[in-house]
């Protein structure tokens, strides 16, 4: 097993940075660590990769034969088998949906479909579009009922779930639990910008994070992010977005609009213990906006940054 040492003369062994990455959500998974020179990176490889895959064929809207794909076919009413981890995260999407008085909101689906994100055409449909415009989707009782003891799930409404605004945190957190189970003591594992880190590096310090600035087609760094036994998560209606019309529509829905999210934020990032959290608080303080975001937040005690579209920054650091 290979030891770190904030002072590297003072360690029976030599420390080396290693890289994996592989495929996986629409993006690309990685793994940075240090370690002795006995790790077996085929197996590493071959577990991470694994572990992304199965949150994927769970999880992915873009996969029809995912378990949250036979969710949605599946008749309104009729319970469903899902696997333990698919349980695990609908619950936690209720959770921040109710926390978040439904600015999270995994009903969303119709909509992702309708205005032609989230798989198949990209042109929005005009008549789904007009059935959904000013209805809002948030009633989480009438949604989804799930059985923990019976690993079952059933919709109460015809309507299409999407966990894509928290299965790659929660991708991340599952890297993390293959890292960590194989004895790894200082990494940083991260699906597209979603990142999640453990230890310090040999040299003694902390593992970091580029923070982007929120601009379209821009790459520069607001700033540098350390992170230590923490996740962070961005999302912003700066990227993936979509222009019909000469307008850019962000693939963040407004549940309370029924319409692609106009925001006077550009950016939010979350800082917390895990990468599932980060990623739907993310989320749903974008769609909470830049008045009522930070006050959640503080209320909440969540870690954010909100980066306006004007430009000014307000931090909610607890
Ligand atoms: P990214 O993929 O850039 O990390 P997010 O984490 O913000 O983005 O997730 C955006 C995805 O979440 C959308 O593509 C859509 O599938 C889904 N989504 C959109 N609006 C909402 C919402 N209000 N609540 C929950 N999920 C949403
Ligand atoms: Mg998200």
């Amino acid at each position: 097993m290979s030891k770190t040492s904030t002072d590297p003369a003072r360690s029976s062994v030599v420390l080396r940075r290693q890289a994996l990455s592989g495929p996986g959500m629409g993006s690309r998974w990685s793994a940075l660590f240090y370690a002795g020179g006995n790790v077996d990176e085929a197996t590493l490889t071959r577990r991470l990769q694994g572990a992304v895959d199965r949150v994927e064929q769970q999880m992915s809207t873009w996969l029809p034969d995912s378990d949250l794909e036979r969710l949605n076919s599946a008749p309104v009413g009729a319970w469903v088998k899902v696997p333990r981890d698919l349980t695990h995260v609908l619950a936690a999407a209720l959770e921040i949906g109710r926390l978040s008085a439904g600015a999270f909101d995994i009903g969303v689906g119709d909509l992702v479909k309708a205005w032609g994100f989230g798989g198949g055409s990209r042109v929005p449909d005009g008549e789904g579009i007009a059935a959904l415009a000013g209805r809002s989707l948030f009633e989480p009782p009438k949604t989804l009922q799930l059985d923990h003891t019976g690993q079952r799930a059933r919709r109460l409404a015809p309507r299409r779930l999407d966990l894509s605004g928290i299965a790659k945190g929660y991708g991340v957190d599952e890297l993390a639990r293959v890292m960590t189970e194989a004895g790894m003591s200082s990494w940083l594992v991260g699906i597209d910008g979603e990142m999640r880190a453990e230890g310090m590096k040999p040299d003694g310090s902390p593992w970091t994070v580029a923070h982007e600035k929120p601009v379209p087609g821009e790459r520069e760094i607001l700033g540098v992010l350390e992170l230590s036994g923490a996740a962070v998560a961005t999302s912003g209606s700066y990227r993936h977005r979509m222009e019909v019309g000469g307008r850019m529509l962000s693939h963040t829905m407004d549940p309370f609009r029924g319409a692609p999210l106009e925001s006077d934020l550009a950016a939010v990032t979350v800082l917390a213990e895990t990468c599932m959290a980060a990623d739907a608080w993310a989320t749903a303080l974008l769609v909470r906006g830049a008045k009522d975001g930070p006050a959640l937040a503080r209320r909440l005690r969540l870690s954010a940054l909100f980066v306006r579209t004007d430009g000014e920054v307000e931090a909610t650091w607890h």
